[in-house]
């Protein structure tokens, strides 16, 4: 789950680091009032859960009240990246000098928290870790030591900060490490961190993403989740418990277990073709659960066939049968559907699905062959 910029700013806030004075507004006229508050020139900015609202337009400069009003109203009629925005943060405007980045994430490899930071922050920072990743400096964190004082003074000093930032520095990195652990979170960034004209460090943009399996443990946070601001289909699978996961080919997946749509993902790739995503119906998946999938495989347009892989073993083949023949019952879908189901109950299972107009096929290998075929011959027509 990711938060908004202000909603992770106001999080920061609670651990010690310095933002900018301002607050969220759903409307223009909002927008105005809270311009007036702070009584300085002020910064609009779009609040969607996705990177680079800076370059599409969705973060702009206000030097009164009536123009805070006037950009919001225009952002607020944008979409950005395909996601409507329907609240805009109004900051006091400052005047960056430099412009740093500090991030806290996991490190896979290396199995513990790992703080990155950059004095080349901004909107260009993949850029910079794409041709000057010497620029980009890690300091790998033991989780249960915490940040150590030497490890904050050799990342200060590796970035080249003036020695008079050094000690907000080193309390904003603290505070941003406590931010990502308090929080159960996955990531927590600030980019950019700057140091204003009057020599103040500030946290200008704000990014949180808290692992959804730990939100048990935050209540509060779970909270803020924005249901606007999230795709349609992920919000629909986890309505029904499922995990799914969109992807960018064209063969539609349904399997019961993570394990084994992974594997139907490996086989349908070395079958030379591209799953449209990863969907995990789960153990004891319902009928209801079942229809659920696929009407979430069908709404994404770039599916041209769907591959439904199912081994009964708790869940039984004859659940999954009644699942995909109402699914088909309600949703129609024009795309053919290939099915391999095999295990518990699965006479059963094959003779439902024979009234229906599907492919079945016995083997994963077969079916994931078919499906390819299947997606070629569409797009070559
Ligand atoms: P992002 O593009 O979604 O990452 O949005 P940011 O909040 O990071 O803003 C993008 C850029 O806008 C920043 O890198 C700054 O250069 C600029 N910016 C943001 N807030 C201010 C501000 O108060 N004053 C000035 N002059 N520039 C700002
Ligand atoms: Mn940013």
């Amino acid at each position: 789950m990711k938060l908004h910029e202000y909603q992770s700013k106001a999080l920061f806030a609670e651990h010690g680091i310095p933002i900018p004075r301002g607050r969220v507004a759903s409307t223009s006229a909002e927008a105005k009032s809270i311009a007036q508050e702070l009584g300085s020139r002020v910064v609009v900015k779009a609040q969607v859960l996705v990177g680079g609202r800076g370059k599409a337009g969705g973060v702009r400069l206000a030097s009164s009240p009536d123009e805070a009003e006037d950009l919001a109203t225009q952002i607020l009629r944008m979409r950005i990246k395909d996601l409507p925005v329907r609240k805009v943060l109004v900051d006091e405007a400052v005047e960056p000098v430099t412009e740093i980045y500090l991030g806290v994430t996991n490190d896979r490899s290396a199995n513990c928290p790992v703080i990155i930071s950059s004095s080349e922050g901004g909107i260009e920072i993949e850029e910079v870790a794409r041709k000057e990743p010497e620029k980009i400096v890690k300091i790998f964190v033991n989780p249960h030591l915490g940040l150590q004082e030497f490890q904050a003074r050799n990342l200060v000093s590796a970035i080249e900060l003036p020695r008079a930032h050094w000690r907000d520095f080193i309390r904003i990195a603290r505070g941003l490490y406590d931010a990502y652990r308090a929080t159960d979170a996955t990531l927590a960034e600030i980019n950019p961190l700057v140091i204003t004209k009057d020599n103040r460090l500030l946290a200008l943009d704000g990014k949180v993403v808290l692992d959804d399996n730990a939100l048990f443990r935050h209540p509060n946070l779970e909270e803020m989740r924005d249901l606007d601001e999230e795709d349609p289909a992920e919000r629909e699978a986890r309505k029904y418990g499922l995990s799914y996961v969109k992807l960018d080919g064209d063969i539609g997946c349904m399997v019961n277990g993570a394990g084994l749509a992974m594997a139907s993902m490996d086989v349908i790739k070395i079958s030379g073709g591209e799953p449209a995503n990863f969907l995990d119906i789960g153990g004891g998946a319902s009928a209801e659960k079942v229809a659920a999938g696929m009407r979430i495989i069908i709404a994404d347009p770039n599916v041209k066939v769907v591959l439904i892989n199912v081994f009964g073993g708790i869940t039984r083949c004859d659940e999954v049968a009644r699942g995909i023949l109402s699914a088909l019952e309600e949703e129609k879908p024009d795309v053919p559907l290939i099915v391999r189901l095999v295990g518990t109950n699965e006479e059963e299972g094959q003779r439902l699905l024979s009234r229906a107009n599907l492919i079945t096929v016995s083997s994963l290998h077969q079916a994931a062959e078919l499906a390819v075929a299947t997606a070629k011959e569409k797009s070559a027509g």
